[in-house]
């Protein structure tokens, strides 16, 4: 299956705590191992890396690859349009950054209830599908992070869009919240092919409790947790690519051997990997993917994700490593606001795509780790 996507939102760092300071050695050099083994989509948008991203894949990809070896997605950032003349700017602008004429695939980023309204207000979907008449763009579709009804109601109404770009992993299948089965199953009755992202969730798939790992040894010994959460997106037929972020070239070798070696999951493989799913709700407390997008509006400069991923890991090991979490917490906290710094001003809580209650959150993350050591 050579459905692997390159999704170019986590890439390797020189400073863990700026995503600015990409590792561009590193990222021409995953890029390179990428290629030599037959793959070639790669996935960006604006705000990945703080606007950097699309720079990055001109420097590592556009500048060092023909044009036909690859194949590229870019996203409209709906998120940031106020006008409709914004959307040609930015157009341009991502051009521009890509180093690039014609983008493969351009995306709507992030339909939901209120960035489709403002879709709708500023001719958004229209916008794309003059830029592909025009051969601007080869393939037009959206990224989507709401519930099945309205992703339902979308595809009705906008019947030109050609692929749709979804969250689905094991974990989100059956969430109520996600619904990734249930946007997955409409987007197929309305003959769409789906590119998933988020397979691994943001890295919450890539290391499991004991007890799941058991349950999934049986059946493929010594394969990943990462790879069992690939292949579940992986096997249906229905999907076109599966997006990863990696970050380093451990994880993209390990990526590469699971799309070249293994078969698609069996029926009964997938059922253990919704029981894996059960185990693990019990044990995630914040289902938080790391994408970063509370982030830039934060007035107080709060390092969101990164509390709650500490928040997690404390839950999921027990107060024994309370020692070491609060140590990285401190850390962060000479550079950015800590969790009880939030002013409550929502701002956050408009840009996550997993509709976080993001404020209850930082005030659980401030209760248990912003106590004295005892
Ligand atoms: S609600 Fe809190 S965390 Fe969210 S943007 Fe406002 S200050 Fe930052
Ligand atoms: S809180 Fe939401 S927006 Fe922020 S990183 Fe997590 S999933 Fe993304």
């Amino acid at each position: 299956m050579k459905k692997l996507g390159f999704g170019l939102m986590r890439l390797p760092l020189m400073d863990a705590d700026d995503p600015k300071k990409i590792d561009r050695e590193a990222v021409c050099r995953m890029v390179d191992l990428f290629m030599e083994q037959g793959f070639g989509y790669f996935d960006t948008a604006y705000p990945y890396h703080e606007g950097l991203s699309e720079t990055v894949f001109q420097e590592a990809v556009a500048k060092r690859y023909p044009r036909n070896a690859y194949t590229i997605t870019d996203k409209l950032p709906l998120y940031l349009l106020r006008k409709e003349e914004e959307m040609e700017q930015i157009f341009q602008q991502q051009l521009n950054r890509l180093g690039l004429d014609f983008i493969d695939y351009y995306w709507l980023h992030n339909v939901g209830t209120a960035s489709y309204a403002v879709a709708q207000r500023l001719g958004a979907f229209e916008f794309v599908r003059k830029k592909k008449e025009q051969g601007k763009v080869g393939h037009i579709g959206f990224s989507f992070h709401d519930r099945a009804d309205l992703l339902d109601r979308v595809l009705m109404e906008h019947p030109e869009m050609e692929f749709v770009q979804l969250q689905l992993n094991y974990l989100d299948w059956e969430d109520t919240n996600v619904q990734a089965r249930l946007c997955y199953e409409a987007a197929i009755r309305h003959g769409k092919q789906v590119m998933v992202m988020e397979p691994v969730k943001g890295g919450t798939l890539a290391s499991l409790p004991p007890q799941a790992k058991e349950l999934l040894e049986q059946y493929r010994p010594g394969l990943s947790p990462a790879g069992w959460a690939l292949l579940f997106a992986a096997s249906r037929k229905e999907v076109a690519m599966v997006l990863s972020g990696m970050s380093d070239r451990q994880q993209m070798e390990e990526n590469l051997l699971v799309m070249e070696n293994q078969p698609p999951l069996t029926a009964r493989e997938e059922q253990t990997l919704l029981q894996v799913a059960e185990i693990l709700r019990e044990k995630i407390a914040i289902p938080c993917t790391a994408c970063r997008y509370c982030v830039a509006g934060c007035p107080k400069h709060i390092a969101i994700p990164d509390y709650f991923s500490l928040y997690n890991s404390l839950r999921r090991f027990g107060p024994e490593q309370w020692g070491n979490v609060s140590a990285y917490y401190n850390n962060l906290t000479q550079t950015h606001g800590g969790a009880s710094d939030c002013v409550g001003c929502g701002a956050c809580e408009a840009h996550c795509p997993q509709h976080l209650p993001i404020r209850e959150h930082l005030h659980q993350v401030a209760v248990a780790l912003e106590r004295d050591e005892n």
